[in-house]
C-alpha cells in the first residue's frame, strides 16, 4: 500500500505523505516501498499509483489553502485509494491489493471483475467502491492503516 495522508513520521506500510507546512504542500515518497518483492527490483508501476494516490491529497489540500474548507479525513483517504486503484487497473495491473498491517490485504482492483461482466463497468465500480472503503474504515487494530468513518467530521486539512 502506497502512502497515506500522515502527520506523522511514515510508519509500517506507508509508502508517502502530504502535509502541509507553513502554507506549503510536502509531498514526501518513501523509496523503499517502490520495490517489487515479485521482481525483486523497483517498480516503476508502484510510484505510478503512488503519485496518483499522493496526487489526489495534493488536489485536497490546495482546496484547502483556497477556500480554507478541508474535506474529512475519510474522504481524503478514500479518493487517494480510489484514484490509485484506478490507476493500477490503467497501469496493467492484473489485480492490486493494499497491504493490512497485520497481514494479508484488500484487493482494490481485480480483473476478474470486468471479466466477470464484461456489459457494465458498474461492476468494477462498485467493487472498488465497497473495496476502497474497507481500506479506509477498516480498525488500526485490525490491520488498517486509518480506521477512518465515513460520518467523521475529523477534517484532513491543515
Ligand atoms: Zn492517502
Amino acid at each position: 500500500m502506497l502512502d497515506y495522508f500522515s502527520p506523522a513520521p511514515l510508519g509500517k506500510g506507508e509508502g508517502g505523505s502530504v502535509e502541509l507546512q507553513n502554507g506549503k504542500i510536502n509531498v514526501t515518497f518513501r523509496s523503499d516501498d517502490f520495490a517489487n518483492p515479485a521482481k525483486g527490483k523497483f517498480d516503476p508501476n508502484i510510484i505510478t499509483t503512488a503519485i496518483a494516490h499522493e496526487g489526489s491529497h495534493v488536489a485536497d489540500a490546495q482546496d484547502y489553502l483556497r477556500t480554507g474548507v478541508s474535506v474529512t479525513d475519510y474522504t481524503t483517504e478514500y479518493k487517494g485509494n480510489f484514484v490509485e486503484s484506478v490507476m493500477a487497473e490503467a497501469t496493467g495491473y492484473s489485480y492490486y491489493t493494499v497491504k493490512l498491517t497485520t497481514g494479508g490485504a484488500i484487493p482494490t482492483y481485480m480483473s476478474s471483475w470486468t471479466e466477470a461482466d464484461k456489459k457494465t463497468l458498474s461492476v468494477v465500480k462498485q467493487k472498488r467502491d465497497e473495496a476502497v472503503k474497507e481500506v479506509v474504515t477498516r480498525p488500526t487494530t485490525k490491520g488498517g492503516l486509518y480506521g477512518y468513518s465515513p460520518n467523521s467530521t475529523t477534517p484532513a486539512f491543515p
